[in-house]
Order: structure tokens, then C-alpha cells, then sequence
């Protein structure tokens, strides 16, 4: 087969052109990035080894390969997992897969200064590319385990990559960068030094699990120097605390969680027993586009005593808490252990409450004791906190009293329920809420008439999924949580002398208005009835107290109940 020349898809494209003319000043992670495809090639391939002992593969030295060779300026990662197939590099090299990236390069485009572009780089993440960052070619070389043909992939990061099957691949994948010149200014950033090399693993890739060597130049003369080891590969999770820096956390974070960011919280859990495990949980500071996406990619990484099992493992933790990134390393499993097996282990399941109390007690104590780090938290992550309030009976009081929601107390400031119970009215019994698209809106609404009127504070939820909880909870620490909305709210009269005597006088005056409206209005509602709650709008309707709201109707028509 000859050398094919393709051209990147636009959006690779457009990423390349960033890299290249990057503004990005920590270039420095690209080498993480290529460190962290291969130790995920490494994983992949054992595992695959693991389920397929046919596979035609060596995996008795799995490790990556650092080489540095100074005079044609080149650095080459190397390392002997799982490769791909000819077809694989032009679908994952070539192409963009991660539909974040569109959203990703529309917001770039609209970031004003370099400041924030650089901000937004470092947001996403742009995985093997960032090699463009230092490099002006990239060669990558790379057979498929068990496939006895490699392939050879290069571009400059313009327009065109080319493809070329190559016969003596050794298995795995390397990838080759051609540095950009050296900048005599700027010694700091010399990637052909060992030294330089060296201080950039043991920063950003220690925990890696699997030995990442070093092999030095010749030096002419010299006595070959041994290949050196790089990283400690020591589990952070498996360190005693106080000997794991935030630092050492937070980079290890990133190359789980496939984002550049520190994350806003790390927390850890040891548990000792019949069935012992270890925990390394992180909360991301920003909520990933795609949380609300059907393929969402939710859970955390299973290991078996120290042993990379599986990705993305969902029976660890509930649905709403599928943000959470992180390690779980279990003793007593099985090397084989399928998905399947742990959604029924009544292990997992104990593991699982213990968790989720351990994530919703960490964010507790966020609240009190850093109340900037928990507004981050709730704007970023309470949306999806809150359908454990409609899915975790068990753990509703709990989330609840970590909840806050928009009211009409403040303009910006959310309010807790404990909050709002604290400063409600003498004589107000019950905690009012009004649902809507937005602030705006809600706060237009004739409901909130009378309730604005007498001072009576309102929560404002715009949330789709506030009307479906609302309802499901129904209450607050014995207090009613009710709809201005729905069904009668009597809230008292203002004036002393509106008592009940005088609103039956009133019903009675209007009886013939009434019924008249009720008899033109028949088909659509109930009943007309004088009401309290107007102040300025003569007349509004509203829903039984066990009906349905017209958002709520709708949420569930779309769920197809
Ligand atoms: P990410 O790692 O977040 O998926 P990258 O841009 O870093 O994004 O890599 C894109 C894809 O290319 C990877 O998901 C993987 O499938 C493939 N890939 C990259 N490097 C390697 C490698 N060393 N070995 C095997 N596959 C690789
Ligand atoms: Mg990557």
C-alpha cells in the first residue's frame, strides 16, 4: 500500500493551528500527555491479555521509553501496549472525536485576549496534540498488539497527516517529536536535557503505574550509563497521607480525570475489614459539557490491589454523583471481575453508601468551612445533586441540608432551607417556592404578587429537575415546601379587618360574576374563587394542590410517562 495523504478534520485542524502558534506558557505537559497515552496503552493491553490469553502479545516487560537525541533534536515516547491499527490511527489521530472540542474551539474563538484563551487551553486539554506545542513534525509509529503489520502516521500540524504501513513496527506505538529550534533565550525549556526531562516526569507523571525509563545518549568515551527509572510508581492512594503532596494529588487527578485543571476538592477513604478497600476521590472545579449527554462517561477507576481492572466504573457511586473522578482499589476482588458482577456484589453496594456518604459529608464540610469552594461546587455540580434528591430516599436529608437554591431574600446569594427557616415570618408555617424558566420570569409571575406584597420570601428554582424533587420531597424538617403556584395558600389577611367573615360576604357578592366565568370557562378549568394572593393582576390561574404544573407535565410527557 502506498502513503496515503489525508486532511484533518476541521476541527483538528483548527486545534493544530492553536497548538503550533500556541500562547499556552506551560508547554511542559505535552510530555504528560504522551506519558499518560501510554500508560493507558499499557493498561488496555493488559487487560485485553487478561480476557484473550490467545492474544498474540508480549506483555512480560510492559514500560515506556523516554529518548532524547540532541543533535537531530528529537524526543521520542515509546511504548510497547496496545498500538493501533492502521484504521485506528486515522480515526483517533486524525479526527476529534470528543464533541466537546466543538464547544471547546467556539468558545475560544470568542475569548477576547490571550489570557483567556490560555485559560481555555488549560480547561480542555487537547490530549496528543499538545506535542505541536513544542514540535514542528511529529512522527508516530505503531503496531497493534496481535496484528502483524505497524503504521506509520507524520504530519507537520498544517492541512495533511500522512499513513504508510510499515513492516517492522515493534509492537506498541512511538511517538516521535521534531523540536522547534532552540531558543537561546530560554534555557528553561530544553527538551532535549535529561536532566530537564527528568524533573518534568517526577512533577507530572509519578504515580504512573508502570516504569518509565530513560535511556541515555552515548557519550563519546564514556561509559554507557544505565537506564534509569524515572518515576516511583508508587499508588498515591496506597501512600500514608501526610506523605502525598497536594501537588502529587491533584496531578495524578489529571491524568484520570482527562482534564488539565486542579481539582476543587480531594478526598480519601480507608477502609479496613472484612472487605478493605482504599479510596481516592477528587471533585472537579468545573462541570464537564457533557454531563447532561446520554453518553456521558460517568464513574471512577477500579484497581485490584494496585492493578488497573477497569475505566469508568458506574456501580461505585449513584448516578447524580457521576462527576466525581477517582481511584478505588479493592482487596478482595477478582482480576476478572466484570461489570456485571458488581452491580450485583452486595460489597459494592456497601461500598457504594459509604461513598456517596463520604462525597455528600466532604461537600458538608466544604460548606462550613470554606463557603467560596462549596459556591463553586453548588453552581457547578447542584443541578445534578439534586436528582438524588428524587433517586437516594436514603440520603435526601443529607443532600437537602447541603442545597441552596436562588430566592427573592437575595438578588446573587443563594439561600439554604436553614436559611430560609430562620428568617421566615411569624405564623408562616409552610416553605414557599416558585418554579420557572428563569429568575426573570419567575419573578414577574402574578403568583409572587401577594407573597412580594407582604414580605414573604420565595424560592426561586429554575432547574427542570427543581419541580420533579419539590414535589417528590413535599417537605423540610416538618415544614411543607409548597408551590405559590398550586391549590389555595391563605396567606392571612393584611389588613386586621379582612377577616373569614368577610371574605364569605365578598364570595357572595361576586357569586353571579363567578359563576358566569366559570360557565364561559367550563372546558378548561375547575373553578374561579376569590383569592389574596393578586395585588396588581386582576386574575391568574392556577393548579390544584395535587396537580400537576404545566412544567412538570411536560417533563414527564418528554420522559414518555
Ligand atoms: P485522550 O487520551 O483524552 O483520549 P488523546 O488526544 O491524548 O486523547 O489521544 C487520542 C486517542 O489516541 C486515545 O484515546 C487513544 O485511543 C489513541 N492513542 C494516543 N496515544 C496512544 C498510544 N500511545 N497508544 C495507543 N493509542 C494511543
Ligand atoms: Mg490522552
Amino acid at each position: 500500500m502506498p502513503t496515503e495523504t489525508l486532511e484533518f478534520q476541521v476541527e483538528a485542524r483548527q486545534l493544530l493551528q492553536l497548538m503550533i502558534h500556541s500562547v499556552y506558557s506551560n508547554k511542559d505537559v505535552f510530555l504528560r500527555e504522551l506519558v499518560s497515552n501510554a500508560s493507558d496503552a499499557l493498561d488496555k493491553l493488559r487487560l485485553e491479555k487478561l480476557r484473550d490469553d490467545s492474544l498474540d502479545a508480549d506483555v512480560s516487560d510492559l514500560h515506556i521509553e523516554i529518548d532524547i537525541d540532541r543533535d537531530a533534536r528529537t524526543l521520542t515516547v515509546r511504548d510497547n501496549g496496545i498500538g493501533m491499527s492502521y484504521d485506528e490511527v486515522g480515526q483517533l489521530i486524525g479526527t476529534i472525536a470528543n464533541s466537546g472540542t466543538a464547544t471547546f474551539l467556539q468558545e475560544l474563538r470568542e475569548a477576547k485576549d490571550a489570557a483567556g484563551a490560555e485559560g481555555l487551553i488549560g480547561q480542555f486539554g487537547v490530549g496528543f496534540y499538545s506535542g505541536f506545542m513544542v514540535a514542528d513534525e511529529v512522527t508516530l509509529v505503531t503496531r497493534r498488539a496481535g496484528e502483524s503489520q505497524g503504521t506509520r502516521w507524520t504530519s507537520r500540524g498544517e492541512d495533511t497527516y500522512t499513513l504508510e504501513p510499515v513492516g517492522d513496527a515493534p509492537q506498541g506505538t512511538s511517538v516521535t517529536l521534531h523540536l522547534k529550534p532552540a531558543d537561546p533565550e530560554n534555557q528553561l525549556h530544553d527538551y532535549t536535557s535529561p536532566w530537564q526531562i527528568r524533573e518534568i516526569v517526577k512533577r507530572y507523571s509519578d504515580f504512573i503505574t508502570w516504569p518509565i525509563r530513560m535511556v541515555p545518549e552515548q557519550g563519546e568515551g564514556d561509559e554507557a550509563p544505565g537506564v534509569e527509572t524515572l518515576n516511583s510508581m508508587k499508588a498515591l492512594w496506597a501512600r500514608p497521607r501526610d506523605e502525598v503532596s497536594d501537588d502529587e494529588y491533584h496531578e495524578l487527578y489529571k491524568h484520570i480525570g482527562h482534564d488539565w485543571r486542579d481539582p476543587l476538592e480531594t478526598i480519601r477513604l480507608q477502609a479496613e475489614g472484612t472487605f478493605e478497600y482504599q479510596a481516592l476521590l477528587f471533585l472537579p472545579a468545573h462541570a464537564p459539557h457533557d454531563l447532561f449527554t446520554r453518553d456521558f462517561r460517568r464513574g471512577v477507576q477500579l484497581y485490584v490491589r494496585r492493578v488497573f481492572i477497569m475505566d469508568d466504573c458506574e456501580a461505585l457511586l449513584p448516578p447524580y454523583l457521576r462527576f466525581v473522578k477517582g481511584v478505588v482499589d479493592a482487596a478482595d476482588l477478582s482480576l476478572n471481575v466484570s461489570r456485571e458482577i458488581l452491580q450485583q456484589d452486595r460489597h459494592i453496594e456497601m461500598m457504594r453508601r459509604r461513598l456517596t456518604k463520604k462525597v455528600l459529608s466532604t461537600v458538608k464540610d466544604m460548606m462550613t468551612k470554606d463557603q467560596e469552594r462549596y459556591a463553586t461546587f453548588w453552581r457547578e455540580f447542584g443541578t445534578v445533586l439534586k436528582e438524588g434528591l428524587v433517586t437516594d430516599p436514603e440520603n435526601r436529608d443529607a443532600i437537602l441540608a447541603l442545597a441552596s437554591f436562588a430566592s427573592t431574600h437575595h438578588d446573587t446569594e443563594p439561600t439554604t432551607l436553614k436559611g430560609y427557616v430562620e428568617r421566615m415570618k411569624d405564623g408562616q408555617e409552610d416553605i414557599y417556592y416558585l418554579a420557572g424558566e428563569s429568575r426573570q420570569s419567575i419573578e414577574n409571575s402574578p403568583h409572587m404578587e401577594a407573597f412580594r406584597d407582604r414580605g414573604i420570601e420565595v424560592l426561586l428554582l429554575t432547574d427542570p429537575v427543581d419541580e420533579v424533587w419539590a414535589d417528590a420531597v413535599g417537605e423540610y424538617e416538618g415544614r411543607k415546601l409548597r408551590s405559590v403556584a398550586k391549590g389555595q395558600i391563605d396567606l392571612g389577611a393584611k389588613d386586621e379587618d379582612k377577616g373569614d367573615g368577610e371574605r364569605e360576604q365578598r364570595t357572595e357578592d361576586y357569586a353571579g360574576l363567578l359563576g358566569w366565568m366559570k360557565e364561559q370557562l367550563d372546558e378548561d378549568i375547575k373553578e374561579v374563587r376569590l383569592s389574596s394572593r393578586l395585588t396588581v393582576s386582576p386574575a391568574c390561574v392556577v393548579s390544584d394542590a395535587n396537580d400537576l404544573t404545566p412544567a412538570l407535565e411536560n417533563m414527564y410527557r418528554a420522559m414518555g410517562q
